[in-house]
């Protein structure tokens, strides 16, 4: 059977995505509040209206429209997908043939190399700085030098946080011909997008999603917005019916409300910035700067203050090994959350005695 596997998968394990999700989740940068229990009533009778004996419309309907309308597009410059995991998928899918090169930075999103990797792509890591910004100049270079395909840019990063001016991101773009992916995944958070410029920029497609602020991560909504003919392009490799009617209905509901899901945000952005100088003032904590829903903090020991979070039953990320190693990654929670990580900072619960 090994034989038949395809070559670029076969040092590929299964992915153990299994979660303890008792206590405080703070490791998968959620919404940790459940809209659902608000709308309920909406949802319901948006849920009512479908013909769920019949096939979903093939390009989403009324809710490309409203995605279209809140990115300040037309519905032809979009694709929604099955989570915007769904549209990086079908994004290498449609540009990466066997040997094709990705430039992306490190650390990075892993789902740009993994399904790189799939199509058969290599991927190329653009080193960042001590304090992970990445030099637009030399992703420029790498991707020039090695004729890449595509350019994938997350920002705000994950897991950095850190984030890419403007003028940097259209010098990337205006300077490459290469594809350039920016994925914004936490756009929301941070307040600056180039989705403006896709009908501008023949090369550029930005990705977002309604798992972060939109708080639908359980739905599984992304979408993708570019130039009609790359959009053209995407539809004609996704599946025919990606997006169930059962999501989609969240979506319209979801977005129809986001004046109020956007108000949440802004308190989340408040919370970060007061954690974030609580952890850059403690001792032996090195705070990064972030444009997401979530901190990255570098500590000497991230294994054991991981096991004494684990003890209050906060749940955060912690990276095993490699250059991410002493790292831990704080998704923003409630009001609640960030006073008690405000105080364990406070009392010393971070220190290190190694
Ligand atoms: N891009 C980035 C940067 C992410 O962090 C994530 C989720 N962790 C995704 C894309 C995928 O999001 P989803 O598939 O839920 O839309």
């Amino acid at each position: 059977m090994k034989k038949l596997i395809k070559k670029s998968i076969m040092d590929f394990s299964s992915y153990d995505a299994k979660r303890d999700l008792t206590g405080t989740v703070l490791d998968a940068n959620e919404n940790f509040k459940d809209y659902f229990k608000i709308y309920k009533d909406e949802i319901m009778e948006e849920l009512e209206k479908l013909n769920i004996n019949r096939y979903p419309e093939f390009d989403g309907g009324r809710l490309r429209l409203d995605l279209a309308c809140y990115a300040g597009l037309k519905p032809s410059n979009i694709i929604i997908g099955n989570g915007s995991d769904e549209l990086i998928s079908i994004i290498v899918n449609s540009f990466i043939d066997n040997g094709d090169i990705i430039v992306t930075a490190s650390p990075t999103f892993s789902m740009y190399e993994i399904y790189g990797k799939i199509a058969g792509g290599k991927t190329i890591y653009i080193d960042s700085d001590e304090n992970f910004n990445v030099n637009p100049e030399d992703i420029i270079k790498s991707a020039n030098e090695n004729n890449a395909k595509i350019v994938f840019i997350c920002n705000p990063n994950n897991p950095t946080g850190t984030v890419f001016k403007e003028e940097e991101l259209i010098k990337i773009i205006e300077n490459v011909s290469s594809l350039v992916v920016i994925d914004e995944a936490y756009y929301e958070y941070f307040g600056k997008t180039v989705i403006d410029k896709v009908n501008e920029y023949k090369n550029l497609i930005v990705l977002r999603t309604l798992s972060k602020a939109f708080g639908l991560a359980g739905a599984r909504v992304g979408y993708g917005a570019s130039s009609i003919d790359i959009i053209d392009i995407l539809f004609s490799v996704k599946p025919p019916y990606n997006m169930n009617s059962l999501s989609t209905a969240y979506g319209l509901v979801f977005l129809r409300h986001r004046d109020e899901i956007l108000k949440d945000v802004s308190e989340i952005i408040k919370r970060r910035e007061k954690l974030y100088s609580e952890f850059k003032n403690a001792k032996g904590i090195k705070a990064y700067k972030s444009g997401a829903n979530f901190l990255l903090i570098e500590l000497k020991d991230s294994e054991k203050i991981f096991n004494k979070l684990l003890k209050k039953d906060l749940r955060v990320r912690k990276y095993g090994s490699g250059q991410l190693k002493n790292f831990l990654r704080i998704t923003i929670g409630s009001e609640e959350t960030n006073n008690l990580l405000i105080k364990l900072i406070k009392e010393g619960y971070f220190d290190q005695e190694i």
